[in-house]
């Protein structure tokens, strides 16, 4: 749905959830203004003492005609009195109830509103992302069918070229289902060893390491924390991936634990380009990179892995920390409960 149109939809959804709930404010007063009138008109009729019926003389409780038609026409001008004072209440009741109907529906539809407009802000910054490598590949393409004599050489030059910038875009495309995937669906959490998740994400990441000859140390100790093991693999693997991509060749990478009463901590630390204070705040924003021509490694990413991470250790009610010393490394760290 485009940007328009969702404005569109809510500004319809947000006027007809108002008119319901001012239906039913007014029905409620309404509906009270009657049972009210009516039970006032019941009470005030029994004020009136029954005429005096036998040989003209008044008993205490019974009056003769002229006071009888004095209390029938003070009791007519009290009933006109009642009515219009309930037919204003309703009149400033209908008032206050379309102020009260507009805030209470756009305080409903709020939530919805957010979801919609991260929803095209997501689709927007996908598409946009997407375009890059597409219009690459185009021209890539295009340049070599204008070639009039195309070499096996040339060829195979497009051909790389075209892998590359396929292979970009499958990275992108698996990144924006994970996330999408990612979204509402609650984690299955069990006690899990944390050795053995260190090892399945180290194995994710041995050949990236190997290609840059980085060393990966693991100092994780046998310790349980509570969350989904799949899923705390893929952080650490991102987190892996992350340290390796943004350190010199021949780097190390160090990953230690920590464990408390509550918490227990993973700490993987590169002494790599470090992130400056000023984008610490930013780096877990979907497609957030922090300088594009900082990365001189070909597999630069997209600024979705550590939105990734993030939203699946929220998932396991635990947070990453970072500290980082621009030039000097970063130390990223999984705080997760223990069981
Ligand atoms: P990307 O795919 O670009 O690495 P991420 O979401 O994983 O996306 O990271 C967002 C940005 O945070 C990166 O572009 C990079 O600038 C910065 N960053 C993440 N991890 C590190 C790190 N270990 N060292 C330096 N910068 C990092």
């Amino acid at each position: 749905m485009s940007t328009e149109n969702t404005f569109r939809f809510l500004r319809s959804a947000t006027g007809r959830l108002a008119m319901t709930y001012l239906a039913i404010i007014m029905l409620m007063s309404i509906g009270f203004s009657i049972v009210f009138y009516n039970t006032s008109f019941h009470q005030l009729g029994r004020q009136i003492p029954p005429q005096s019926s036998v040989g003209g003389g008044f008993s205490p409780n019974e009056f003769g005609p002229d006071v009888q038609s004095f209390l029938q026409q003070r009791i007519d001008e009290g009933r006109h009195a009642l009515l219009v004072r309930l037919v204003w209440l309703n009149i400033l009741a209908l008032g206050a109830g379309a102020t009260v109907s507009y805030y209470l529906s756009r305080r409903t539809l709020r939530p919805i509103e957010e979801a919609m407009e991260a929803q095209t802000q997501f689709i927007g910054d996908a598409s946009h992302e997407l375009r890059t490598p597409l219009t690459a590949i185009r021209a890539t393409n295009e340049v070599a069918m204008r070639k009039p004599k195309l070499n096996l050489q040339d060829a195979k030059q497009v051909i790389k070229q075209n892998t590359e910038d396929v292979i970009k875009l499958q990275e992108l495309s698996d990144g924006l289902l994970r996330l999408a995937s990612n979204t509402d669906i609650p984690l299955k959490l069990s006690p899990i060893a944390l050795q053995e998740v260190v090892a399945e994400a180290m194995n994710q990441v041995v050949l990236l390491a190997q290609a840059k000859d980085i060393t990966v140390n693991d100092g994780v100790a046998n310790i349980k924390a509570l969350g989904n093991k799949q899923s705390l693999a893929q952080v650490i693997a991102i987190l892996l991936d992350n340290a390796i991509k943004y350190s010199e060749p021949k780097a190390t990478v160090t990953l230690a634990s920590e464990v408390n009463e509550k918490f227990a901590y993973i700490n993987i630390r590169d002494r790599g380009i470090g992130i400056r204070a000023t984008d610490l705040p930013y780096i877990f924003k979907r497609f957030y990179r922090v300088d594009r021509s900082r990365s001189k490694d070909q597999r630069d990413g997209y600024g979705l892995g550590l939105s990734i991470a993030d939203k699946l250790v929220g998932q396991m009610h635990g947070e990453i920390l970072v500290t980082s010393n621009p030039g000097h490394g970063s130390v990223f760290t999984i705080k997760l409960p223990i069981v």
